[in-house]
């Protein structure tokens, strides 16, 4: 099930998903596709509550999407780690859509607990690379779950398709 709020802040629409995005995502995304429908704002899509993607939701995504990137600026914060692993194989799920900042995944294998920090994507150094933080409970440095290379290679999608 996916919830969604939608409220206007100064001239910006501010949206935010709660719940997973699966083959019952349709009837909410398509709502809001609807109550979105013919605007000029800029979207700001909050996407920190999303749960859970599929593949049968990230299709659903992607015809959500598509069409109102095209139409109008869209920005994508807080993009769960399933949602990028997802924008990486196809760059149909951001399509036209910014992407400001997403979750990145760590572990500490010494306390084997994973955990994840939020990456603001202007923040990135021109390498790439994070400066990864050390865990809370042992003082150690965290691990990456993910290179960042791989992971963070829908930003080269998006250049390319500049
Ligand atoms: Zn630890």
């Amino acid at each position: 099930m996916l919830d969604y709020s939608r409220k206007s802040v100064k001239d910006r629409i501010e949206i935010e998903l709660r719940g997973r995005v699966d083959e019952h995502a349709a009837s909410s995304l398509g709502e809001l596709a609807r109550a979105l429908a013919g605007g000029e704002a800029p979207v700001g899509i909050d996407c920190g509550g999303i749960t859970g993607i599929n593949s049968a939701g990230v299709e659903i995504w992607a015809r959500f999407l598509g069409p109102l990137s095209r139409e109008r600026v869209v920005e994508l914060s807080r993009c769960p780690v399933a949602l990028i692993e997802y924008a990486n194989m196809t760059e149909l799920v951001l399509a036209d859509a910014e992407v400001t900042s997403v979750f990145f995944p760590l572990q500490c294998a010494a306390c084997h607990v994973s955990s994840e920090i939020l990456v603001g994507v202007a923040d990135l150094g021109a390498d790439g690379r994070l400066v990864v933080p050390n865990c809370s409970q042992c003082g150690r440095p965290l691990e990456r779950e993910v290179e960042e290379e791989s992971y963070f290679a829908f930003l080269e999608f998006r250049d390319g398709a500049d």
